[in-house]
């Protein structure tokens, strides 16, 4: 591709909007522009690249023994009754009324749709097992868009849907997507890691999330720095040294005027914040305790996981309690303790049987000291609530747990028959009895995987693209624009060409340090640059993106191409 004739915008200064080095540099050097919130456009950069991401995706799949079809975006309301989850599916859900007064959804993923097709299909044992798999495009109305490709609310996604005849059967395949998917992460030159996740929505039992390294990244894991237990924190196990007990005496008031963080709250009374009870007072939606208020109680210096706290209630989600559904079961906002409460308490194992702990008195500007959770708040239930913290005993060994910021790029589920029960994927089995399908979903984030690369893969000048990856291979640069210099390039162009190799050939009138910062905001892994004083000796020079260029004969260039390639990674 000549530059001149080139659709690739670039921008001279940082975009306001973007906050993420990625975000910036694919604005910047010209590979997505923004349509609206969360909507973009990938401009002929960002689909190289794009494409190129989706052939290694596509061959793992295939090569795993998935088969590729391609359903549809819009997905009709009745589905997602069947399955259950038409309302159940929060405001991430756009749904729509057609013309016919028909209700429809666009798909953030595609369980419904492929069990339908299934069940349709599906009679014997003998057509299982079957991975079927896509590569197109989800809507998501997601809260908080941002970070570009990152979490876009139009996006890509690779969603792969397997069925078996038996759990045993779902846990071989599982396995095999979990090895396709470190393969996949591996060929795209990520530092990756799996580790144990939540099922969230799409629901099921186990289930791996596979994240890049990234201190930009939304999550966060855990892993221990000894074994190879790794988690999201919304799921990570830790364990803490308790505190001593204090002893089990008398509940007694005490001021604590204008003292509601725990932090002030301690001061006040000479106390370590672990002594304290953190109360905190949720408004729950969905399952058995939909619409009501709970308490939850951790430990002063620890934190509520609010998933762990939905999975304790089975519900879909936790907000936190305005201050009239807090007075209405009993609370003063600020000092909220469980004793007495008209409402549930869920608490945090690490208070189980704790004695002489300091709790909100449920009353302005006081607290109480002497709590002894079996005697006060007998009907406490524990679960494991709080978020792990760096420095916290591995639950499998005797290692410490490290935290790291990751972005979630692939996302494996074993389903089970969530799904295929509702929507009866049945099939007759092998002694003749009718019997449900079970399931797995695999999901990778395509689009997403191309900001998570350059999040990896940048320095100061720009994008630093795995060879393989790059949108171009070769940044082919003419200095000035002597009849020489170009007859040199040109028939670099077009042996670079012959080679198989993809060539972004500036014969621009431009200065050179514009060509050359080009080429490295884009992030062209191997440059040549023709000039006539190079000419007049026969050479012209050639390097890897940012390295120190070398003189070679041109006719030695394809060659050093094709060697560089082999080696060339971010
Ligand atoms: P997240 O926790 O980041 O919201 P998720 O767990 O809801 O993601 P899944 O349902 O597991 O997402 O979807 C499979 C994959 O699709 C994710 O692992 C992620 O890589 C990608 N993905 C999900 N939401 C978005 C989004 N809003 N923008 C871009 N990619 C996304
Ligand atoms: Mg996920």
């Amino acid at each position: 591709m000549r530059f001149s004739a080139f659709f690739a915008p670039t921008l001279r200064d940082d975009p306001a909007e973007a906050e993420v080095v990625s975000h910036r540099l694919l604005l910047r050097a010209g590979f997505i522009r923004r349509v609206t919130s969360g909507v973009y456009d990938f401009l002929p950069l960002g689909l190289k690249v794009l494409r190129r991401i989706e052939t290694v995706v596509r061959e793992e799949m295939d090569r795993a023994g998935a088969q590729e079809l391609l359903m549809p975006l819009v997905q009709p309301a009745e589905l997602w009754q069947a399955s259950g989850r038409w309302l159940k599916y929060g405001p991430e859900l756009l749904r729509f009324h057609d013309r016919h007064d028909h209700e429809s959804c666009l798909g953030p993923t595609h369980e419904e749709v492929i069990c339908d097709m299934v069940a349709r299909e599906l009679k014997s044992y003998r057509q299982l097992p079957l991975n079927l798999y896509q590569i197109q495009t989800k809507f998501r109305d997601e809260v908080r868009p941002r970070f570009g490709l990152m979490r876009g609310r139009e996006f890509i996604m690779k969603d792969a849907y397997s069925f078996h005849a038996d759990e045993a059967d779902l846990a071989r395949e599982y396995d095999n997507m979990f090895e396709a998917y470190s393969r996949i992460f591996t060929r795209l030159g990520l530092k990756f890691r799996a580790v144990e996740a939540d099922t969230g929505s799409i629901g099921g039992n186990v289930s791996h999330e596979f994240h890049v390294l990234a201190d930009s990244g939304e999550d966060v894991i855990a892993h221990c720095d000894t074994c190879n237990y790794a988690a999201n924190v919304e799921k990570a196990r830790g364990r803490r040294s308790l505190p001593q007990q204090g002893a089990s005496i008398v509940l007694a008031e005490v001021a604590t005027p204008g003292a509601s963080a725990v932090g002030d709250v301690a001061n006040m009374l000479g106390i370590e914040a672990d002594r304290l009870v953190k109360t905190l007072m949720y408004a729950v939606s969905g399952g058995p305790h939909d619409g009501t208020v709970v308490a939850a109680c951790v430990r002063g210096d620890d934190e509520v996981q609010e998933i762990k706290l939905a999975h304790a209630l089975n519900a879909d989600g936790v907000t936190l309690a305005d201050a009239d559904a807090i007075k209405a079961v009993g609370g003063v906002p600020g000092f909220v303790g469980p004793q007495g409460l008209k409402a549930k308490v869920y608490a945090d194992v690490m208070l189980q049987g704790a004695t002489g702990l300091v709790a909100g008195a449920n009353r302005s500007n006081a607290h109480v000291t002497g709590l002894d959770m079996a005697r006060d708040v007998p009907d406490a239930i524990y679960h494991d609530l709080r978020n792990v913290r760096a420095g916290d005993g591995c639950p499998q060994c005797d290692g410490r747990l490290e935290l790291s910021r990751g972005i979630e790029v692939g996302h494996v589920f074993a389903l089970g028959r969530r799904y295929a029960e509702p929507m009866k994927v049945e099939f007759q089995d092998a002694t003749g009895q009718r019997a449900v399908a079970t399931m797995g979903c695999y999901g990778i984030g395509v689009s997403r995987l191309v900001a998570a690369i350059v999040e990896q893969c940048h320095d100061e000048a720009g994008i630093r693209w795995p060879v393989h990856l790059a949108p171009f291979q070769v940044s082919l640069v003419s200095l000035g624009t002597s009849e020489a210099v170009l007859l040199v390039s040109r028939q670099l162009y077009t042996a670079l060409g012959e080679a198989g190799f993809e060539v972004l050939w500036d014969e621009r009138n431009e200065r050179p340090g514009v060509k050359f910062k080009d080429a490295e905001l884009m992030g062209i892994p191997i440059k040549v640059v023709v000039g006539e004083r190079g000419l007049a000796e026969g050479m012209v020079e050639i390097g890897l993106r940012g390295d120190k260029p070398s003189s070679l004969p041109p006719e030695d260039v394809p060659g050093w191409v094709a060697s560089a390639m082999s080696g060339a990674a971010c």
